[in-house]
């Protein structure tokens, strides 16, 4: 088949091209690489591109001629979205605008679209389930919502269908290492956890311990990367099966508060790094836990890696492998 990927360059995508690319796939990439690395695609062709720039968009899109599209191209950071919220709807919103534009226009009628945990908001109970009410407290998930309603309408008034996927914590690197999490600046938890490790950073920040959890911090259901990547192989498969449009869950339906993962970073690592507990970051729900049945049950995923240290350890990895002259 071929498969046209947008931020195909980048840390999921480049997991999800990978396990395509290795399943005998076609693939085209289309990246402006503000995140993504071309070192990160390890299958099928990268054509560095701006979404935003919808005539070059199109044209490539439509040289391609792809029988679907996979839509990674956003941006990401909870924190950064209330700062700067004009970005977030002008790159995750107004820019796929013009990928479903131009998908209609070129006769593509299939998506799979990332979307994410954050469409919840503080979810009223857990795990949670697709059926739950929208709310998101931040402007990334107020983004992906208003794109899953934009994907609702299109595909009442087109023969177009799409697959929508809300990952949750997504972490860990290939285990063969050529690819992982590989950022400018480290964000997220256990990425900022094991560079913290490493010497990067003095001191890893926990953002927050008055939440109403059992330890008082954050609880979040991590993902390992290729556990996800096969989410997309089975969704991709599930949609061009003719099934139908679609919103499913990505997660393991359990869940680590930070202080539980700053734990087992350290005893993967055998580094007692340092740690300050500090304020509430801006934006973050106190736990999000997937209930992944539906996935489960349509597509036949199941979890191969489901084991926080494993996830840790192959970061962990990457990390140390990753030095500068790679990227
Ligand atoms: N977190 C933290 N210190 C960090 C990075 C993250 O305490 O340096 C917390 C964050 O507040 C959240 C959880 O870890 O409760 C997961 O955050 P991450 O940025 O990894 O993912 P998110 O849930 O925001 O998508």
């Amino acid at each position: 088949m071929r498969i046209f990927v947008t931020g195909g360059a980048g840390y999921i995508g480049s997991h999800v091209v990978k396990a395509l690319g290795s399943l005998g796939h076609e693939i085209l990439v289309y990246d402006n690489l503000s995140t993504g690395h071309s070192w990160a695609v390890l299958y099928g062709r990268l054509v560095q591109g701006d979404l935003a720039n919808a005539p070059f968009l199109e044209a490539t899109l439509a040289a391609f001629r792809p029988e679907a599209v996979i839509h990674f191209a956003a941006s990401i950071q909870v924190e950064e979205s209330v700062r700067e919220p004009l970005n977030y709807y002008g790159n995750n919103v107004a820019n796929t605008l013009n990928l479903l534009a131009a998908m209609d226009r070129c006769g593509v009628r299939n998506l799979v679209y990332s979307s994410t945990a954050a469409v919840y908001g503080i979810p009223e109970t857990i795990p949670v389930s697709e059926t739950a009410p929208l709310s998101p407290i931040n402007p990334y998930g107020a983004s992906k919502v208003m794109v899953e309603g934009i994907l609702r309408d299109l595909a009442k008034a087109r023969p177009f269908c799409y697959i929508a996927l809300r990952y949750f914590n997504v972490a860990g690197a290939d285990p063969e290492c050529r690819i992982g999490q590989a950022y400018a600046e480290a964000t997220h938890l256990i990425t900022r956890a094991l560079k913290t490790a490493k010497g990067e950073y003095e001191s890893l920040s926990i953002y927050g311990t008055d939440y109403p959890t059992p330890d008082g911090t954050c609880i979040r259901d991590y993902i390992h990367v290729n556990d996800l990547a096969d989410v997309h192989v089975r969704a991709l498969e599930h949609l061009m099966a003719g099934n139908g449009s679609d919103v499913m869950n990505c997660g393991y339906g359990h869940g680590f508060s930070v202080k539980e993962v700053v734990a087992a970073a350290k005893r993967v690592t055998g580094i007692d790094f340092p740690v300050l507990e500090t304020d509430r970051r801006a934006g973050d729900p106190p736990a999000l836990i997937a209930d992944s049945a539906r996935l489960r049950n349509k597509t036949g995923w199941a979890p191969r890696h489901d084991d926080l240290e494993f996830i840790i350890r192959t970061a962990w990895e990457w990390e140390k492998g990753n030095r500068k002259e790679n990227r």
